[in-house]
């Protein structure tokens, strides 16, 4: 018999259907593809499945023990009821089966098996209807004297029993046995890891590691082999990035010095510092210098440059173009959206002054402007007359051409893909490249989400902001305080303020996806836009005040008129989902307030929040809520409420979900592409995996010792790994 290799397509060992039912139900084709599904906990034969807590909703797989059974005909429609309590010793779980007597003599009071079934609510009582099951043999044929059969008895309870993400159509007994047919086919598997990185991390061969983490005898064996694959995921994952960014290094650029000696004087930095009319902070300074020097040098510069909104990033990312056009180059800067576009756009005419904007010529570019401004546009951008464009996914078309593109600056980098990122690229010689996200990031997730790129922080904001203050609405316990959110709106539109109020649906039937909301089996109606409008609307106290709703689904003419007519202040209060802006500016908003707060992550809520105050106004953020004190839903709000600082916040995002996750991923399997890696949790393994494939790459920056790893690479699969996370 031929031994099957990790390439080998699945069918011919586990059989067509089978075969037919793991495509369909995780995507597999491959031997490798089932071997790298692997169980999400072990369980054992002696030891039950706690039943309390389970989600209600969701596909589970139970070990537990028959608890009792009885069997009775339905009085309602002809038939008979089989109901069956299941217990881990404590609470129970009840199995019904409808016209299924024959289950009578699978399950007998005291007999144990794995269940596996979508849990449902029934009059207060968790069941599964017409589970799968697999019932453990009973071994009362256990020869010889009563010590061996304890000792049988022993083996076979301590025995780790995988437990599988599984479907409906798929148990979790039936990946076992493919897996269990696929592994007894396979041939010896090339470690792609080199020998002396296996040998002082302490991690087992790859053959070793599948097996022992789909079949393992003892606890020991599965941890081992769980931690070996860990090791290797975080190590793959870091070798390719650093692999990328190296790559990258090598590519011959324009050097863009900063102009010194006689020239310095009289650059169009040194002028447009000068002009300046306030300092910069030092982390500006820092992050500038930085930059500044990168831009010297003869490889292009890929950077990512994080800070809030507002703590002045678009004028480092200006000032490093006024850099590059002192050399002759040209800068290009693209946004994800028309208004982001245009904002920048005039705030970066306005910071340059009259003089400068002469000079530079500027020039906005986006898909809606008539063309003969486009047509003006395009041969200045063409001719070098420009410097400077900024605009939007206008700026990747084909029709677009720069005298000489020698920086890009990619705000909010994540919303844009590989492709387009490169085909802004390629309208250049390799130019040097800055991203820029309001979102902060902890370090480990960078380190790994944009592993390949280096990293700036910009914490400190400028001075003087007059900043926001956020309070928790607590609606239940003080009603009062719900009911002065309403009167302070009509105070601040009395004076002439803007309000935003923000839904978790858009319409009372409809909930709009949000993935970073946790998983809830409320049923409780969620705020939503078109009553929330409606219900305003009706409200005397803003008889005179225009309302308006904003959501997704909206086409984006109108969604733009909408924000428009927000950002002109013809609208008053602007009802919305969370499709307003990252960097959306409208300085005359002072009120967030956001209904059904507990709906939301702690990013978005940071990111909503500032929305407001910036102006001359200081900001005010609402965040009502029913959720209960002590539930993680309420703590998350009241980190929120607690700080401004949204690197502390993203660091207690991570600590809560690193707390989720015991839950969360347990059950469902999570939705990154990574196995075992999980950013939230395994920091430190991560910076050492960093470690060591930054090492193995000095000793060997082709990787010409180790072909399996070269493979692994040019493969490219953990680039779509970091594309997923960077969206995450
Ligand atoms: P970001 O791009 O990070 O959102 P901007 O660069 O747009 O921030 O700056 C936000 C506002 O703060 C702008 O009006 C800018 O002129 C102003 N600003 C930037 N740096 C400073 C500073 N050092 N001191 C005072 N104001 C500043
Ligand atoms: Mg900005």
């Amino acid at each position: 018999m031929v031994l099957a290799s990790l390439e080998s397509p699945l069918d011919a060992i586990v059989g067509a259907r089978t075969a037919k039912a793991l495509a369909r139900a995780f995507g597999m084709e491959s031997v490798g593809d089932l071997l790298m599904h692997l169980p999400r906990r072990y369980s054992h034969r002696g030891e039950l499945t706690p039943l309390t807590n389970l989600p209600v909703g969701e596909q589970v797989s139970v070990v537990a023990q028959v608890l009792d059974v009885r069997e009775r005909q339905m009085q309602a429609r002809r038939g008979s009821l089989l109901e069956a309590r299941i217990t881990d010793g404590d609470g129970s779980l009840t199995l019904t089966f409808f016209n299924q007597p024959w289950r009578l003599k699978d399950l007998k009071p005291g007999a144990r098996g794995i269940f596996a079934g979508k849990v449902s609510e029934y009059r207060g009582n968790l069941q599964l209807q017409n589970p799968d099951y697999e019932m453990y043999e009973i071994r009362d044929d256990a020869p010889g004297s009563a010590q061996l059969a304890a000792a049988a008895a022993m083996a076979f309870a301590e025995h780790p029993v995988p437990i599988y993400p599984a479907t409906a159509q798929v148990p979790t007994w039936t990946i076992e046995r493919a897996v269990g047919l696929v592994l007894d086919a396979l041939g010896p598997i090339d470690d792609p890891v080199p020998h002396d990185i296996r040998v002082p991390e302490g991690i087992f061969d790859l053959g070793p590691a599948i097996e022992l983490v789909h079949r393992p005898d003892r606890d020991e064996d599965w941890r081992g082999a769980q931690k070996s694959l860990l090791f290797r995921e975080a190590f793959d994952l870091q070798l390719a990035l650093l692999d990328k960014r190296r790559r990258a290094g090598l590519e011959a650029s324009t050097p863009r010095p900063l102009a010194s000696g006689q020239s310095a004087a009289g650059s169009a930095l040194a002028r447009f510092d000068a002009g300046l009319p306030f300092a910069l902070t030092g982390d500006q300074m820092r992050a500038g210098a930085t930059i500044s020097e990168e831009l010297a040098r003869p490889h292009p510069m890929h950077r990512l440059l994080q800070g809030e909104v507002g703590s002045g990033k678009t004028l480092v990312a200006l000032r490093a173009m006024l850099q590059v056009a002192a050399t002759g180059g040209q800068s290009a800067m693209l946004a994800p959206t028309e208004v982001l576009a245009g904002q920048h756009f005039r705030s970066i005419v306005e910071a340059l002054g009259p003089d400068l904007t002469a000079e530079m010529n500027p020039v906005l570019l986006t898909g809606r402007m008539p063309a003969a401004e486009r047509k003006r546009a395009l041969l200045s951008l063409a001719s070098g007359s420009s410097r400077i464009a900024v605009g939007t996914h206008a700026l990747l078309s084909e029709s677009v051409t720069f005298y000489d593109l020698g920086f890009m600056v990619v705000d909010e980098q994540h919303r844009f893909g590989v492709e387009q990122r490169d085909s802004l690229r390629r309208k250049g010689t390799a130019p040097h490249m800055l991203a820029m996200t309001a979102t902060p990031i902890p370090r480990t997730v960078a380190l790994t989400a944009f592993g390949d790129l280096e990293v700036t922080t910009i914490r400190e904001l400028p001075p003087g902001r007059l900043g926001i203050e956020s309070f928790i609405v607590p609606e239940l316990e003080m009603p009062n305080r719900a009911a002065r959110v309403w009167a302070r709106t009509a105070e601040d539109i009395a004076e002439g303020r803007q309000v935003y109020v923000v839904c978790p649906a858009i319409s009372p039937t409809e909930a709009e996806e949000d993935p970073e909301a946790e998983e809830s089996n409320d049923t409780r109606k969620l705020a939503n836009v078109v009553e929330t409008v409606a219900w305003l609307q009706n409200d005397p106290r803003f008889a005179g005040t225009q309302i308006a709703g904003l959501y997704g689904s909206m086409t984006s003419d109108e969604k733009d008129r909408v924000m428009r007519s927000f950002s002109d202040g013809e609208i008053g209060i602007l009802v919305a989902t969370t499709v307003i802006e990252v960097g959306v500016n409208v300085p005359n908003a002072t009120i967030m307030i956001v209904r059904d707060a507990d709906r939301f992550g702690i990013s978005q809520l940071h990111q909503l929040r500032g929305r407001v105050g910036r102006g001359s106004h200081k900001g005010l953020c609402l965040l009502m809520t029913t959720a209960e004190q002590g539930t993680t839903a309420r703590e998350r709000i009241e980190a929120v409420e607690r700080t401004s600082d949204g690197f502390v916040l993203a660091e207690v995002d991570l600590d809560l979900r690193r707390e989720g996750d015991i839950l969360g991923t347990a059950q469902s399997g999570g939705k990154s592409t990574l196995k075992l890696l999980r950013v939230a949790q395994h920091g430190e393994l991560i910076e050492h995996a960093r470690m060591v494939a930054g090492e193995l790459l000095e000793r060997d920056p082709e990787l010409a010792q180790s072909p399996g790893l070269a493979a692994m690479i040019a493969r490219g699969h953990v680039q779509d790994h970091v594309e997923n996370l960077a969206k995450a």
